[in-house]
Order: structure tokens, then sequence, then C-alpha cells
């Protein structure tokens, strides 16, 4: 045989060994997971084995208590994130000139989106005429957007590097960017669009609401809660903020009621007073978080549905990672697909010593 030919067959031989093995690894990923999702499909959702339990809430965990009757839309919270937190001004570039006011930054920013610039944004809502505040109908209302702070992330649970995190005690969701590789798994991961990139910065970093971790350790409020002249941002443990935001979604209109502001327990940042109110419009008895994927450490109470202030409510109890963790644990625990990669290598190595012995 010339020299030509045994080359040629040799490399049609591996061609075809590499071929096989890709085949047989699909073949066989294909089949576990074909058998996963029969599984998912036909158990019912309660018998559903494939599905890990819900992670709970530390029990000191920390968050927000959004009013949305109580904003009065000042955007002091929005202006305050960016303070502590020395975000830069997300006005275009465009309008910085007329805008710049003499110095290097802009003298008016209002976002209007979270981005990689912005952790907060109160955004509005209007129907109609728009002339009534918290009505549904020919009204308007408020709604602040910042992360929710998820008892069972998707974010954390897709982050390849860990450099997304859940604090044990706090539960505050932490993002590490000297951990992060930049794969924006977080920002496709998060059902509330709350991870922001920017693309428009060759060294872009991944940004969202922290909860002022650093503001907080100084026993200090978080911005956003410490400049709400109405107590619309309240901070407190999450199940303070739950029993407050129950109590409150029981109120009838017309009743007086007391609203605090700051810390709700009136410790972190120190006491400060609140306020006595009329009720003026009837809360939804839903409080946005206590059940949305697994509950969130940051609620929201408000008259208005909050689907029409485009808060993503047709979403399931659990969290998201209840199901996809458990497929993939179910399919590594019984080391199917390892097993598969393995039985391609080996038909591979076997392939290629044979085609040895043959020359
Ligand atoms: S809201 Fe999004 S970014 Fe915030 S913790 Fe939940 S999944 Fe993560
Ligand atoms: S907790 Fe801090 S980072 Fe989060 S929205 Fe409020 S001010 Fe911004
Ligand atoms: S500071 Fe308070 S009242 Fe003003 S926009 Fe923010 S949440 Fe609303």
């Amino acid at each position: 045989m010339s020299k030509n030919m045994m080359s040629k067959n040799k490399t049609s031989g591996a061609s075809v060994s590499r071929r096989g093995f890709l085949r047989n690894a699909v073949k066989g990923s294909a089949a576990a997971a074909a058998a996963a999702c029969t599984t998912v499909v036909a158990a019912p959702p309660e018998a559903n084995a494939l599905q890990r339990p819900p992670k709970p809430l530390p029990p000191d965990a920390v968050g927000l208590l959004y009013d949305s009757t109580l904003c009065i839309g000042c955007k002091a919270c929005v202006t305050a994130c960016k303070e502590v937190n020395h975000m830069p001004p997300d006005v275009g570039a465009a309008q910085q000139g007329w805008n710049a006011g003499g110095g290097d930054k802009p003298i008016y920013d209002s976002p209007v989106e979270l981005s990689a610039k912005t952790l907060n944004v109160i955004k509005a809502y209007s129907h109609g005429t728009g002339a009534t505040k918290d009505a549904a109908e020919n009204g308007f209302a408020f709604i602040k957007r910042q992360c929710l702070h998820c008892a069972d992330p998707s974010c954390v649970s897709v982050c390849p590097v860990s450099a997304m995190t859940k604090d044990a005690k706090t539960g505050i969701v932490n993002h590490d960017p000297s951990a992060c590789i930049g794969c924006r798994y977080c920002v496709l991961s998060c059902p509330f669009g709350v991870p922001k990139y920017d693309y428009n910065d060759a060294f872009g970093e991944i940004k969202k609401c922290q909860l002022c971790k650093q503001q907080l350790a100084k026993n200090e409020l978080p911005g956003c809660a410490d400049v709400c002249p109405t107590g619309a941002t309240l901070f407190g443990r999450t199940e303070d903020l739950k029993a407050e935001a129950k109590r409150r979604t029981a109120l009838k209109v017309g009743e007086y009621t007391h609203y605090p502001r700051g810390d709700i327990a009136g410790k972190v940042g120190g006491p400060r007073s609140g306020h006595e109110k009329l009720v003026e419009a009837a809360y939804q008895t839903h409080i946005y978080g206590e059940k949305e994927l697994g509950g969130t450490q940051c609620l929201a109470v408000s008259a208005v549905p909050f689907d029409k202030l485009n808060l993503p409510t047709n979403v399931p109890e659990n969290g998201y990672p209840t199901l996809s963790e458990g497929i993939q644990h179910t399919l590594y625990a019984g080391m199917i697909a390892p097993a598969t990669v393995f039985a391609g290598l080996a038909y591979l190595a076997h392939r290629n010593t044979k085609n040895h012995t043959d020359e």
C-alpha cells in the first residue's frame, strides 16, 4: 500500500471514529435528556421527582417594601441610589453638552430604564385621561424597579463561576466583578430583567442593586429608603415588611393610618418620624414578591394591578432553579451524561488502536 493511500485510510478511519463518537455521545445525551424530560412531562407537578425543594428565605433576610400609593414620583431615590453607589449619569453623550451646566457632569439625569449605570428607576403607568392617581382607569401610578433579591435566585443558579452569590444571613444577592467572566447568563436568566451589562464599554461589568450593602455595613440605610420623603420605600427585615404589607392591604379607603419611614424597626440609620395619612385608593390584596418565583425580599403593594405596572404576574410560585437544578442533578446523580461521554471516548480509543493494529 502506498504511503499516500495509508495516510488517506488513516485519516478517513479517524474521521469516521470522531463522527461515531460524536454521534454516540449526542445520541446518549439526547436519550438521557429525553428520559429526564419525559419524566418531567409525565409526572404531575406535586409528584415531580425532578423538582428540588424551593430554598426558604434566611430568617433575618432584609429588603424593601415599596408602596406605590405613597410614591409621589419625585425620583429622589433614583438620585440617592446613584450617589451612594457612585454610578455615572445615564444621559446620552449627545445631550451632555447642553446639559453639562459648565462642569463635567450633567445637571439633570432622569433615567427611564435600569441600565449598567442605573440600579434603581421609577416608572409611570398612565391610562386614558391620566387624571386620577392610583386609578387603573383614566389614572396613573408609579412603580419602582430594582433587584428584588429573590429567595431562590435564577442569577445565582446559572452563574458558572459563583460570581453571583446569596448571603446566607441577609439574603442579599451580591455580584463579585473580580470573579465574573462576563458570560451574561445572569442577564438572560433573571425573570425581572434586572442585571445589566454595559455593551458600550470594552471592560463592561454586570451591574445590579446589592441593597446598598456598603451602607448597611455602616448601619446606614440604603440610599433609596434613606431619602424617600413619604416612606414609599421602606427598609427592614423581610418578615416585618411582609406583615406591614398585609396590614396595609387590609386597610379600607377613608381610614387614617400611620406610615413609617426609613427602617421599619427604627434601628438602621436611627429612628425617624413617620406620618399619618388617609387611605385614598383601595389597595390590591396582591403583595408582589410574597409568592412570585419562590418569594422575593423586596416587596411591593399598589392600588393598580401589577400587570398594568409591567411586573411579570404570570409566573410560577417556585423559582425556576427548582426545576433546572433538579434536572441537572438527576442527570448527574445517575452519572448518565459523564458515562455517555466516557463511552464515546472509549469507543474512539478502541477504533484508533484497532486501526494501528490493522496497519
Ligand atoms: S431579581 Fe433577578 S438579579 Fe435580582 S436576585 Fe432575582 S434573579 Fe437575581
Ligand atoms: S438599595 Fe441601594 S442600590 Fe438598591 S435601589 Fe436602593 S439605593 Fe439603589
Ligand atoms: S423617593 Fe419615594 S416618593 Fe420619591 S420617587 Fe422614590 S419612592 Fe417615590
